[in-house]
């Protein structure tokens, strides 16, 4: 049940995912959301570790995108000095976002992954794009309003997928 929304792998946080075993399996452009999947939704810069993480998974083929609902001005500070390609008003769960980001970076829903901490949001919206989804584990407690809503829903799924074996790797 809810196989829609099931997201095919999770994870800690993006220093765990198994980059490799996504390659193998073709993967070659990763998207990541911003707010609470690479940095808390309120630290304006990536630290330090995120920012060489990003950049070492460039340096070794991935093709990275930074997807994200929030504002041209949220999405460009964060990315001042990465200077990856972004989407921002990305407007997850719509498709729009994901489809350009794709377009930007030239991969297929095959060749594609979207890393999000947000179930109705991100994995929602790879889903229905058809691309791999990971969904980590929120980088902060802290969520804007709007999110926090969400969350309450959103846990009571995780368990459910959880229960159902639905929260492992599935590579
Ligand atoms: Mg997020």
């Amino acid at each position: 049940m809810f196989d829609w929304l099931a997201p095919d792998l999770s994870g800690e946080s993006i220093f765990k995912l198994p980059y490799a075993t996504l390659w193998k399996n073709g993967v070659r452009g990763l998207l990541f959301d911003i707010d609470n999947t690479l940095a808390p939704f309120d630290i304006p810069a990536p630290d330090d570790d995120t920012a060489r993480f990003l950049s070492d998974l460039s340096q070794s083929g991935f093709s990275v995108c930074l997807i994200s609902n929030g504002s041209k001005r949220r999405v460009n500070a964060f990315n001042a000095y990465l200077k990856f390609p972004v989407v921002y008003r990305a407007f997850k769960p719509l498709k729009r976002g994901v489809l350009k980001a794709m377009k930007i970076i030239g991969t297929t829903p095959e060749t594609t992954a979207l890393v999000g901490d947000q179930l109705f949001t991100d994995v929602l919206c790879g889903k229905r794009c058809g691309v791999f989804t990971a969904l980590l584990k929120p980088a902060s407690k802290r969520d804007e309003f709007s999110v926090r809503i969400k969350r309450g829903v959103e846990r009571r799924f995780l368990k459910y997928f959880a229960k159902a074996g639905k929260l492992v790797d599935k590579l």
